[in-house]
C-alpha cells in the first residue's frame, strides 16, 4: 500500500483502514481523527438508508428471495393467504383486504420457510456424507444476531429464516459451516482448516453474505 484508506461499510458503519507497512501510530491516529466527520457523516447515511427500507408490504416493493430481487404484488384475497412465484420477477402474495404489513410480511414468512423447509433435506444428504456427520435434528427460525447455530451436544442445527432472502450458495455455507461445528464446536483454526477443506471458498460466500443487509436489522457472523 502506499495510502492510507479509509473505508465504512454497511450496516453498522464499522471502519476498516489500510495503511503502509511501516506507519507509525501517531500517523495513523492524525489520520483517523482527521477524517472523524467523514466517518460519522457515512454512518449516518447508513442509519438513514436502514430506516428507510423498513418493509411496508405494498405493490412494488423489492422482496429477495434466494438472492434475487423480485417485485412485490399484492393481490386481494377473499379466502387463503398464499403466496405465488411463477412469474418472472414478482411474487405475488395473495391476501385479505384488511390484512396489514404486518400480517403481509408473516405470510411471505410463512412461504420463505416452507421452501426453505423443500431444500434443506436435500442439502445434507449432500453435505453429511461429505463432513462424516449427521444432524439428529434440524429447524429453521427467526434469529438476530445469527445466521445458525449449533448445539453439537443434542447434534442439533438451527439455520435463520432471513436466509430465504440470500444467494442459495450462502445456504449452503451457512449449513456447512453448523455441520463443520458437528467435528469442531469452536472457531479455532481446526474449524477454519475443515472449513477450507470442505468449502474452499467459504471466505467469499461469507463476505457475501455480510454485505449490505438485505433484512432490516444488522447481523453478524
Ligand atoms: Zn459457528
Amino acid at each position: 500500500m502506499k495510502n492510507v484508506r479509509l473505508s465504512v461499510y454497511p450496516p453498522e458503519g464499522s471502519v476498516k483502514m489500510t495503511v503502509p507497512l511501516f506507519t507509525g501510530d501517531g500517523a495513523i491516529h492524525s489520520a483517523i481523527v482527521s477524517r472523524l466527520a467523514w466517518i460519522r457523516r457515512q454512518q449516518e447515511r447508513f442509519r438513514t438508508q436502514a430506516r428507510q427500507t423498513k418493509r411496508e408490504m405494498v405493490n412494488g416493493e423489492t422482496i429477495y428471495w434466494l438472492g434475487r430481487r423480485y417485485r412485490l404484488n399484492v393481490v386481494e384475497s377473499p379466502r387463503a393467504s398464499y403466496v405465488l412465484q411463477e412469474r418472472i420477477g414478482y411474487i405475488d402474495l395473495y391476501c385479505r383486504k384488511d390484512a396489514g404489513a404486518e400480517r403481509r410480511e408473516s405470510i411471505l414468512y410463512e412461504w420463505y420457510r416452507s421452501r426453505l423447509k423443500m431444500m434443506v433435506p436435500g442439502l445434507l444428504a449432500t453435505w453429511e456424507p461429505v463432513i462424516g456427520v449427521h444432524a439428529e435434528d434440524w429447524g429453521i427460525k427467526r434469529m438476530k444476531t445469527r445466521w445458525g447455530t449449533c448445539s453439537p451436544a443434542a447434534k442439533r442445527i438451527w439455520l435463520n429464516l432471513e436466509l430465504a432472502k440470500k444467494s442459495p450458495h450462502c445456504i449452503e455455507y451457512v449449513l456447512v459451516h453448523e455441520l463443520v461445528h458437528l467435528l469442531e464446536p469452536s472457531h479455532n483454526a481446526r474449524f477454519t482448516a475443515l472449513m477450507t477443506r470442505f468449502m474452499p471458498l467459504w471466505t467469499h460466500y461469507r463476505s457475501e453474505l455480510n454485505q449490505a443487509p438485505l433484512a432490516d436489522e444488522d447481523w453478524k457472523y
